[in-house]
């Protein structure tokens, strides 16, 4: 069981985009660094939720094989997008038919529900991606 505290962190990370900035460089990681690859020593890493939600599709699959707990939604796509702010991150895109997902596509961040059948029957959102 998860305490209470947990599970609201959990939550934070599945509605947010959660990273970290460097201060110094201002480059924008996701998911979070403690070091700045650029700056190392010298960087002054800080936590970046500011993300826009709004992104460019860089490369798509469609997952047919769906892992358990997800079978009622294949086909669907996957998708490495990047943001506005640089990182990069693999999400789910939603209400876009596979022939239409193209490269470089703009997408932007939605609250959508993930799964439903897990063992203690509750439903978990968190964020998709979808055309703009
Ligand atoms: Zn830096």
């Amino acid at each position: 069981m998860l305490s209470v505290p947990s599970q609201w962190r959990l939550r934070e990370q599945r509605y947010r985009l959660i990273g970290s900035k460097c201060e110094t460089c201002g480059n924008i990681y996701l998911p979070k660094r403690t070091i700045c690859p650029k700056c190392r020593r010298k960087g002054k890493i800080v936590e970046y939720k500011d993300f826009s939600g709004y992104g460019n599709v860089v490369s798509w699959t469609v997952v047919h094989a769906a892992p358990e707990g997800f079978v009622d939604q294949a086909p669907y796509i996957l998708a490495i997008i990047k943001l506005k702010e640089g990182p990069k991150i693999l999400a789910q895109i939603v209400d876009v038919k596979p022939e239409e997902v193209h490269e470089g596509m703009e997408v932007y961040k939605v609250v959508r529900k993930i799964q439903e059948d897990n063992p203690e029957g509750i439903i978990a959102y968190g964020f998709k991606f979808t055309k703009i």
